[in-house]
């Protein structure tokens, strides 16, 4: 095998995605811990926003632009290098998590036993479904009263669209919770809460003996012997191939608080967990076994430090293998552009990076020259798709309060519209009217902040008017521009200076729909 065949065949790169609070962040560091990748828990530190506050935003934002290492997470681990990326929970930022989970191979969602499926879990899943990304199913908080386990599995069949087959499974739930029983291993894993060490008690029991009386008492043991019969009667055995083609979601019981049961999920996820994967452009697939270097931007880190306005762009590397001081062809700028201190993320702390490969996501220091979504390449013009920009929820109108500040203002709300913080549209027909569109009211406050704390800029806010924004085209380029010129206040431009229908209400935009069967309406800004 050539070196990156071997290396694209050592990566697992996945996305952990929950609704906020059912346990991402504890089970990531638990991920760690089992991995041997940091030694102590509170090393991962939180990136939940409390009820809207603009401070916690900021003080996150503050921490990881010194440490930015909680985006990527990498460890190796028996043989496997896994790189975990970071989504944020917060529903105001989830097209930041929509844009990562383009990244990702393959995801594992969390799911609190005590709640089920939460409203997030199901936008989530709805992204991984569309890509039919791979996913892992980690049911968790089984030192709780829950749902009993059979209708869980239910729910995440009726709500997720996806049919799931449990690997493991719970005796107990709550304060009489025993362990879990592995159903491929056949062996019986024994519950003791325990925060601080990780404890070992696996033993293998063939079920039909009085061992597993012995060693879950009486009730138990008949209780799980009718669920295994239950479970291999209903359920068709395991099939790799379907959780690879998305169809199929295994399913583990644990608590990740109490370190238990992520021994059997990492173990699992290191076996079947897809690696480095083909990915679409706009021309054609790309293979990461090609020999050419290929890779695209799908986040934008600002650094928060007002000395230092640097941001970090996450690249993720899709073929052939990334060198540093190399120059490659920055498709949209078509300009050549070249790192000198590329870097990965260990546990805890970055490095620079002579090369990486298919699968790893790198940090490279940016001045301003890119954008989510950008692609770099040693020269073939194409660019990856799936990072379009959704048509968001919320638009107000900016307001510049200091007229003195108003290049600060352009330039900062430029570069934090690049950074995919919000969408930017702009009436050049109304006096350069710029409208900035979000999916979550907190964005806003974050913009404000931001202007004025790294851009000296005062702005404001008004509300609009305006509930969906569609990007419209048309095969008769005349239609378009009569189209155009007939709908005045609710025309605008994104960035790339598409054509935008503001709409003020669904009824609104389905009537302009009907009239104007000529014009093609698009939810998301990837069109072509
Ligand atoms: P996130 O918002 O999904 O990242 O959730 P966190 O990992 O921050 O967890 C939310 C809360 O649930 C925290 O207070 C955790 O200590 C708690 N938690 C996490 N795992 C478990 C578990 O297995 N059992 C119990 N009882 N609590 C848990």
């Amino acid at each position: 095998m050539s070196k990156l065949a071997a290396e694209i065949a050592k990566r697992r790169t996945f996305g952990i995605i929950s609704h906020p609070d059912a346990g991402k962040t504890t089970l990531t560091e638990k991920l760690l811990l089992f991995g041997g990748a940091i030694q102590t828990a509170g090393a991962v530190k939180s990136n939940k926003i409390k009820k809207g506050a603009t401070s916690d935003f900021m003080e996150i934002e503050r921490q990881r632009g010194i440490s930015v290492a909680t985006s990527v997470m990498t460890f190796d681990y028996q043989g496997v290098k896994i790189n975990i990326l970071d989504t944020p929970g917060h529903k105001d930022f989830a097209e930041d998590t929509y844009r990562t989970l383009t990244a990702v191979d393959s995801v594992i969602l969390v799911i609190d036993c005590v709640k089920g499926v939460e409203e997030q879990t199901e936008r989530l899943m709805e992204v991984c479904r569309m890509r039919k990304t791979p996913v892992i199913i980690f049911i968790n908080k089984m030192d709780r009263e829950g749902q009993n386990p059979f209708d869980l599995l239910d729910e995440l069949e009726q709500k997720l669209s996806i049919s799931v087959r449990p690997l493991t499974w719970p005796i107990n739930m709550g304060s009489n919770f025993k362990g879990v029983y592995h159903l491929l291993d056949r062996s019986l894993n024994l519950f003791s809460a325990n925060k601080t060490r990780i404890e070992k008690n696996v033993v293998s029991v063939d079920i039909h003996t009085p061992e597993l009386d012995a060693r879950v008492g009486e009730k138990d043991a008949a209780q799980l012997r009718e669920d295994v019969d239950l479970i291999e009667g209903v359920y068709e055995p395991f099939d790799r191939a379907q959780y690879l083609s998305g169809e199929i979601a295994p399913v583990f019981f644990g608590s990740a608080v109490n370190n238990f049961g992520i021994q059997e999920l990492l173990d699992t996820f290191t076996k079947i967990a897809p690696p480095t994967q083909a990915r679409g452009t706009d021309v054609r697939v790309v293979e990461p076994s090609e020999k050419k270097f290929t890779g695209f931007v799908f986040k934008i880190h600002a650094n928060l430090d007002p000395k230092h306005r640097d941001r970090i762009a996450f690249l993720r590397i899709c073929s052939g293998v990334f060198q540093r001081n190399t120059f490659y062809q920055h498709i949209r700028l078509k300009k050549n552009v070249r790192f000198a201190n590329p870097y990965n993320f260990m546990a805890q702390e970055k490095e620079v990076i002579e090369e990486g490969f298919p699968g790893d996501v790198i940090g490279l220091y940016d001045t301003g020259n890119f954008k989510i979504g950008d692609t770099l390449t040693e020269g073939e013009v194409l660019n990856y798709q799936g990072i379009p920009n959704f048509s968001p929820e919320i638009f107000k109108e900016l307001i510049n309060l200091d007229p003195m500040k108003s290049k600060q203002l352009e330039k900062g709300i430029d570069q934090l519209t690049d950074e995919g913080v919000a969408q930017l549209f702009l009436q050049p027909q109304l006096g350069n009217r710029k409208i900035v569109g979000t999916v979550g009211d907190l964005q806003y406050e974050v913009i404000q902040y931001r202007l004025e704390h790294e851009y000296g800029a005062k702005c404001r806010f008004d509300g609009m008017q305006v509930s969906k924004a569609c990007w419209i085209t048309s095969e008769d380029p005349k239609k378009l521009q009569e189209f155009v010129r007939l709908k005045g206040q609710n025309i605008a431009q994104d960035k790339d200076g598409n054509y935008v229908f503001l709409a003020e209400s669904d009824w609104i935009l389905r009537m302009n729909q009907t009239n104007n069967p000529e014009i093609e309406f698009h939810f998301t800004s990837e069109f072509k």
